[in-house]
């Protein structure tokens, strides 16, 4: 894969699409972790004379302009680090774009509006999606992706325009695609997978392609309760995805007996606000729900990832936002830290969960920025933007 490296650069316009998605609070950004994993390809192209011209997207504005949805606190947190404003142009592709890329010296750095201000972006329609990608191309001269959370969709930024420059992956894309390559080839074993968080259906699919790889899967989070209810508890009030009641019964079949583990105790409260009582896996209360797996379980977790020459872990064990539910999720990135595995951490909120448990990103081996990609990437899938990289 061709990298920034490989692109002369000096003086030339290039448009660098960015994964700054980030999650704010109030106007302000809360976890900046996407935002610092840009800076090496930005700082990198600038320090060599290009005129970057960053293009990301934030949220789903629905494709069109909304202010709740600018990335202006995104602009505004990247000035803070690095220590100048950044420009952020009032539309996209539009005259305030094209002027604000004509006034561009070597070295300097603007950034378009949310690219999802524009439906064509994300549209399933090539032709209206080829439209956008040239005029996003006429800005530029060269294309470097660096945005890896998006390179598993079809979109304007991250595959059409492709087609368009001459392109090269940024250094996040690079470091991404070398760690997520450990967990499909040459595995080191043992390898263990830990699975949690709440997005329970969207995982269930590199949940059946990590049966096959994987050594011992650990569930937690919401993801552990239709394992739970399939193996026939009651899970009182937790949060469950009933629809996944039948998908996780096929995957306790197809998994090899005790290849994936559940739960045997859970931390359950009568809302999230409560302070939280620790009960066996199958005696959670009707009136109750389990917001963190319970202290057992953490320490058979953590043993088992500590033991791991391998991991992959994506999802937060239970509602670690919140002090009483965080304790699962702060034991297996304990034991991670401790340990001597190649560790690829995945999922927005996980890499957000470590980092506000106060655990530095160097302490893994890979804090992936992308969780939908890189779930995408070890199923061994096609991930356009990425294959559009191969094609010159
Ligand atoms: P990721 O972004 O890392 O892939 P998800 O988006 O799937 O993770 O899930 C993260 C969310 O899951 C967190 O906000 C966390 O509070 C929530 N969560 C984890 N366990 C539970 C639980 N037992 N009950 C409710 N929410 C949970
Ligand atoms: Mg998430």
């Amino acid at each position: 894969m061709k990298t920034i490296d490989d692109l002369a650069v000096d003086g030339l316009r290039v448009l660098l699409r960015a994964d700054l998605n980030v999650p704010l609070d109030g106007g302000r950004v809360a976890d900046d972790g996407r935002i610092r994993a840009s800076l090496p390809t930005l700082t990198a192209l600038t320090d060599r004379g290009a005129r970057v011209i960053i293009c990301a997207h934030l949220g789903r504005p629905g494709g069109k302009p909304d202010p709740a949805y600018s990335l202006a606190p995104v602009a505004a947190r990247l000035g803070e680090l690095l220590g100048h404003p950044v420009e952020l142009t009032a539309d996209t592709t539009g005259s305030a774009a094209c002027a604000a890329v004509a006034a561009l010296h070597p070295g300097g750095v603007v950034m378009l509006e949310n690219l999802r201000f524009n439906a064509a972006e994300t549209s399933k329609d090539d032709a209206q999606r080829s439209h956008f990608a040239d005029q996003l191309a006429d800005l530029a001269d060269l294309y470097v992706s660096d945005g890896f959370g998006a390179v598993h969709r079809k979109h304007a930024s991250v595959y059409d325009v492709a087609l368009r420059l001459p392109h090269a992956a940024g250094y996040l894309v690079k470091a991404e695609v070398d760690a997520l390559d450990r967990l499909t080839a040459n595995i080191r074993r043992p390898y263990v997978v830990a699975l949690g968080g709440a997005k329970v259906a969207d995982k269930f699919d590199a949940f059946g392609s990590l049966i096959t790889a994987a050594d011992r899967i650990l569930v937690g989070g919401a993801m552990a309760f239709p394992f739970l209810v399939a193996r026939g508890d009651k899970v009182g009030t937790s949060l469950l995805e009933a629809s996944q009641v039948a998908a996780a019964a096929d995957l306790l079949k197809r998994a090899t007996p005790g290849q994936i583990e559940l739960p045997s105790d859970v931390v359950v409260a009568a809302e999230p606000g409560g302070s939280g009582a620790v009960v066996a896996a199958d005696a959670i209360p009707a009136d109750q729900m389990g917001l963190d797996i319970g202290p057992q379980t953490a320490a058979r977790f953590a043993a088992a990832l500590f033991a791991a020459q391998t991991v992959f872990w994506n999802g937060p064990m239970g509602m670690f936002e919140r002090k009483p539910y965080s304790g699962g999720t702060r034991a297996v990135a304990q034991a991670l830290a401790d340990g001597e595995a190649f560790t690829v951490v995945g999922g927005g909120d996980t890499g957000a969960a470590i980092r506000a448990l106060g655990f530095a990103e160097d302490t893994f081996g890979h804090v992936s920025t992308g969780g939908g990609a890189s779930l995408e990437f070890i199923q061994g899938k096609t991930l356009p933007g990425l294959a559009v990289l191969e094609q010159s």
